[in-house]
């Protein structure tokens, strides 16, 4: 027996929604009758992923293209069946290509997450995301580098925005025209293994490189924007420069 995951679906700018599936957030972009859908949360978010179209009015078959933030299991871990289903185009930049490829693996091992497990949150969650099909290899052969430089011609017109560091090749995208900024796991705004909301960095144990991500933090504090829309945590309303202020401030409380 399978059943949809319970989701949210949050209108945040025009034409722009942010999908919380609980642990992990998707991103719609319209434009007409066309999506950009960034991210498609875990293998078992595959059935949520097309019912959260769906409730803004869409089809499946109206993605234009599927962007990825990054090639972690919680952001791609639907998106192969999605792909096969409609022959949607997935891209990511060429290093989160190989990675999504899995010709390298940048991502928490389940003996860090054991070493972790004494610490508050630690069990419940890591319980979650095995049911939500975080174990195995999680291989997107469906995924392509970006086919130009600069703003992409897809719903939205987002701009890929390189902050390497949560993975060497970590994308965040920009949507000048809708005041909005993903930032995928380059800065979170809430999860599940902290007690607080507000602009913050992901615990440690996801990073690949911590103190590189946060330099990427400089990049981010430069775009113009009004709305943050991360992977984990809820719709922030303000600028990437005040959010930067914020997870820097934050940072010492994320373990
Ligand atoms: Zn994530």
């Amino acid at each position: 027996m399978s059943r949809t995951p319970h989701f949210r679906v949050t209108p945040v700018a025009e034409d722009v929604h942010l999908v919380d599936a609980g642990s992990v957030n998707w991103i719609l972009v319209g434009e007409g009758d066309a999506l950009t859908l960034i991210d498609g949360g875990y293998p078992a978010h595959a059935d949520a992923v097309e019912a959260s179209i769906r409730e803004i009015g869409r089809r499946p078959e109206d993605v234009a293209a599927v962007l990825v933030t990054h090639a972690h299991v919680d952001h791609i871990g639907s998106l192969g069946r999605f792909a096969a289903r409609y022959g949607t185009p997935v891209h990511t930049g060429a290093t989160e290509t190989a990675h999504a490829h899995r010709d390298f693996l940048e991502q928490a091992t389940p003996g860090q997450v054991l070493a972790n497990v004494w610490r508050p949150r630690v069990l419940p969650w890591a319980l979650h995301i095995v049911a939500a099909g975080a174990l195995g290899a999680h291989r997107l052969e469906a995924a392509t580098p970006f086919p130009v430089e600069g703003a992409l011609d897809l719903p939205g017109r987002p701009v890929p925005v390189e902050t390497p560091g949560h993975t060497s090749g970590h994308t965040c995208y920009h949507l000048p025209e809708r005041g909005v900024l993903v930032t995928g796991d380059a800065l979170g705004t809430g999860q599940p293994l902290t007690a607080f909301e507000g602009p913050q960095p992901l615990v440690s144990m996801f990073h690949h490189d911590r103190g590189r991500m946060m330099d990427s933090w400089s990049i981010l504090a430069e775009l113009d924007a009004d709305h943050l829309l991360p992977g984990h945590g809820p719709a922030w309303r303000g600028t990437p420069r005040k959010a930067v202020e914020q997870a820097r401030l934050n940072a010492s409380r994320v373990w």
